[in-house]
């Protein structure tokens, strides 16, 4: 033996020796479902404010393609976590979170290109609209939660909570720390509810806050799940005496320069979302003051605070599973087995296929979703709460099935984000409201006769062309049976039945409305031209939601159809 190792047959190159990933392209510009959305709401905007747009999008894209990719990376590996500092080194407590450069480096990054507070920045002249503004929640999400994605959804959720409801004097002191150009807090803020009695009930807080002569409130209590321990964070806490729970600001350090009350217990164990740190605080007469009237805590909390979290935890997902369905069509293009290609397998392509259609429609509803919030349509009631359920559950169950694809190299942690991206979806499934939570909440938005005509005329709008077409034929049929099933069970089964139905409810609510997007989309281009994608899309998701993801295929649909198969997967 007088050969170097790297001469060893066994060591010779083979199918995936060049395989580079997708590092380095630009997450923007190969994300058809994103650019369609962004062009098509911003059809109205002035041709500059849409030029400008797009551009920012576009560099953010290649942001998160390149140097944020490497970065969060990076910054999750053993050592590279974030750690709690209790003490300063003469003894004294500082409870501070000290993360890594790279991930410092990614936050700041993110933070300074505007992606939570463009509107804060001199430079920028235009409006900073949802479409905009998400767009770049989404593609953040493409690398996973990554340390800055929960960061981002609650620094957004108390921006927007401040603009509402925060005094004069709380958005002259806050709003520069959380949403300034050049603010050295990197989306460092934070939505403490979760006791160890139940994060669910949050009637069940045993947090009280009391009044002081000043007019601050004095919390003593505990917090089990503090995500993002940082510079400023809500809180709730019932108020002395009541039942009632108020909604409270609470800054890190206080007005004297000295550290607010509270104590680290210690950082949490998490499966996923590592690169942020998770901690359980207790609050030993830390100083709080009312965010908005006290006696309105939870209405407070439910309307500005969780809604922004429940949304940005809705686009995550959408950028979680992306990912997903990209990391697994570009292994499949190079890996080999049998002698040739995985993705020439038609079980293997109908795999990647129904990934596609799934992400696909979760992409362009929660697109449609947030321009809804815009406009304060009655909707957004039904979908803020249904696609925080069904984006993240179905971000799990697209990044389990990538993982399958890539075989065993789609477990290994430095082969791919894949098994990060999952462990995040799971967490995403959780936090902001368990799914039996979640589902809950969607069934109460639905039973509100308003609400559901909303939803009703929603839907209605967005498939009323796709009787023109016959190649819409098979899903318009499937849309209109499961939609008069929804209506049928609305009116006609009881509370009982409906409670202990309440996932699968939620389920059809979203067939329905994912499917009349579809309808939408198709039809928007039939208009103009002889054929759309999205007529494929539309029978493929038709076929997933009446017969179930592993049902046999339908003979006569997209899935035995090679054209179609291969456009849906090369989309
Ligand atoms: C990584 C991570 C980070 C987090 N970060 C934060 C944070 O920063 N701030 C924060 O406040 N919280 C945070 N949470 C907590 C999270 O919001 C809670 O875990 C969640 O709300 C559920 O609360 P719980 O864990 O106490 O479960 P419980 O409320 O005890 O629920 C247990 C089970 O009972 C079910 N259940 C409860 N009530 C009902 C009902 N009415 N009907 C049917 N089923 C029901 C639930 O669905 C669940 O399956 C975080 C959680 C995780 C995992």
């Amino acid at each position: 033996m007088n050969h170097h190792i790297s001469d060893h047959p066994s060591l010779k190159p083979y199918d995936i020796s060049n395989y580079s990933g997708l590092r380095g392209k630009n997450f923007y510009e190969i994300d058809r479902a994103l650019q369609r959305a962004v062009a098509r709401y911003s059809e109205n905007f002035a041709p500059d404010h849409k030029a400008a747009m797009e551009a920012h999008i576009k560099g953010y894209g290649e942001l998160v393609g390149g140097v944020l990719d490497e970065l969060t990376e990076k910054s999750h590996k053993e050592g590279k976590y974030g750690e709690v500092v209790k003490f300063d080194r003469t003894g004294k407590r500082i409870d501070q979170i000290v993360y890594s450069t790279e991930q410092t480096q990614s936050r700041k990054i993110s933070y300074d290109y505007g992606v939570v507070n463009l509107d804060f920045h001199s430079s920028w002249k235009h409006p900073f609209p949802n479409i905009h503004r998400y767009a770049l929640t989404y593609l953040m999400n493409l690398n996973g939660e990554g340390g800055v994605a929960c960061p981002l959804a609650m620094t957004d959720g108390i921006i927007y909570a401040l603009k509402q409801i925060g005094t004069d004097r709380q958005k002259e002191k806050y709003l520069p720390l959380v949403a300034g150009e050049g603010s050295a807090s990197h989306f460092m803020a934070g939505q403490y509810v979760t006791e160890r009695v139940g994060g669910s009930n949050v009637l069940a807080n045993r947090t009280v806050a009391k009044k002081a002569e000043n007019g601050k409130w004095i919390l003593v209590g505990e917090k089990w799940f503090c995500s993002n321990p940082g510079d400023l964070w809500v809180t709730t806490a019932k108020i002395e005496g009541t039942n009632t729970i108020g909604m409270f600001l609470v800054p890190r350090i206080k007005e004297d320069g000295e550290l607010n009350g509270h104590h680290i217990l210690r950082k949490k164990d998490i499966i996923g979302s590592r690169g942020k740190l998770t901690v359980e605080i207790i609050y030993d007469n830390v100083e709080a003051e009312e965010f908005g009237r006290p006696s309105h805590g939870i209405v407070n909390l439910i309307k500005y605070i969780i809604k922004i979290s429940r949304i940005h935890v809705g686009l995550g997902a959408c950028g979680n599973a992306r990912r997903g369905v990209m990391e697994a069509i570009e292994y499949a293009k190079w890996r080999t087995a049998y002698g040739k290609k995985v993705n020439q397998f038609s079980s293997y392509a109908r795999s990647l296929a129904e990934m596609q259609i799934f992400q696909t429609a979760m992409t362009f509803v929660n697109f449609r979703s947030v321009d809804l919030v815009e406009k304060e349509h009655l909707a957004a009631e039904v979908l803020i709460p249904l696609l925080k359920y069904k984006s993240s559950s179905q971000a799990s169950w697209i990044t389990q099935k990538a993982i399958l694809c890539l075989g065993g190299n789609g477990i290994i942690g430095d082969f791919s984000p894949l098994p990060r991206l999952h462990n995040d979806s799971i967490i995403n499934e959780t936090w902001e409201g368990t799914h039996l939570i979640v589902t809950d909440h969607c069934l109460h938005a639905l039973q509100k006769n308003k609400v559901f005509s909303a939803y009703c005329e929603l839907v209605e709008t967005l498939s009323k062309d796709a009787k023109s077409y016959p190649a819409l034929n098979y899903a318009n049929s499937v849309f209109e049976s499961k939609f008069s099933e929804l209506k049928n069970i609305l009116e006609n089964e009881s509370k009982e039945w409906r409670e202990i139905n309440r996932v699968y409810i939620a389920d059809l609510t979203y067939g329905v409305v994912a499917l009349a997007e579809y309808l939408e989309q198709a039809s928007f281009d039939l208009k103009t031209k002889k054929e759309s994608i999205y007529s494929d899309f539309a029978n493929g998701y038709a076929e997933l939601f009446q017969l179930g993801a592993d049902a046999p295929r339908k003979k006569d649909g997209v899935f035995l159809n090679p054209e179609s198969l291969e456009a849906i997967i090369q989309y």
